[in-house]
């Protein structure tokens, strides 16, 4: 539900009630209603997007990609909004496909295929550079490590070769 009055959203925030922490982690985003609070809004967003709330995800990965109150970090942005996306969060495909073409951009092709945790990425080829581009390749995080997946409308799969150049995905710290 959305609250209207501010203090009742504080108050039901307060206790825990998931709607109000996402209502007044935006508000304090963009000033809705209250003073334009960063870090206050940070501390909501980040709070419910841990409870895999996709709309604080959609919010929290705008502060990181526009460094908001915070140091820009685009892959945290970009791993935020493929979670909202997979909660199918109006918004979220749009802030991902934009974000995964200024991305694709700034990696280098080397000749060389690499991630790191952090997705860091070169591309071994431009073809395999516009498959990122496309969303056609795309880095995900799982438990263990991050790895390019294959991606496909019923199942996504790890790459382990290029399948333009068949350069190996190789690993970096
Ligand atoms: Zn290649």
């Amino acid at each position: 539900m959305l609250y209207k009055d501010l203090e009742e959203m504080k108050a039901k925030a307060e206790e825990g009630e998931l709607d109000a922490i996402v209502q007044l982690g935006i508000s304090y985003l963009y000033g809705y209603g209250v003073d334009k609070d960063y870090v206050q809004a940070f501390i909501y967003l980040q709070d419910a997007a841990m409870k895999n709330d996709g709309q604080a995800q959609l919010h929290l990965g705008k502060m990181y990609e526009n460094g908001w109150g915070i140091k820009a970090d685009p892959w945290t942005a970009y791993s935020l909004y493929r979670k909202a996306y997979n909660v199918h969060t109006s918004g979220s495909r749009k802030a991902l496909s934009d974000l995964v073409d200024r991305l694709a951009d700034e990696i280098p092709v080397t000749g060389r295929l690499t991630i790191t945790d952090d997705f860091r990425i070169t591309a071994c080829c431009e073809k395999l550079r516009e498959y990122i581009r496309m969303g056609r390749i795309a880095p995900f995080e799982d438990e263990e490590e991050s790895n390019l997946y294959l991606v496909n409308s019923n199942r996504s799969t790890v790459l382990h070769r290029c399948p333009f150049c068949t350069e190996m995905v190789q690993h970096l710290q």
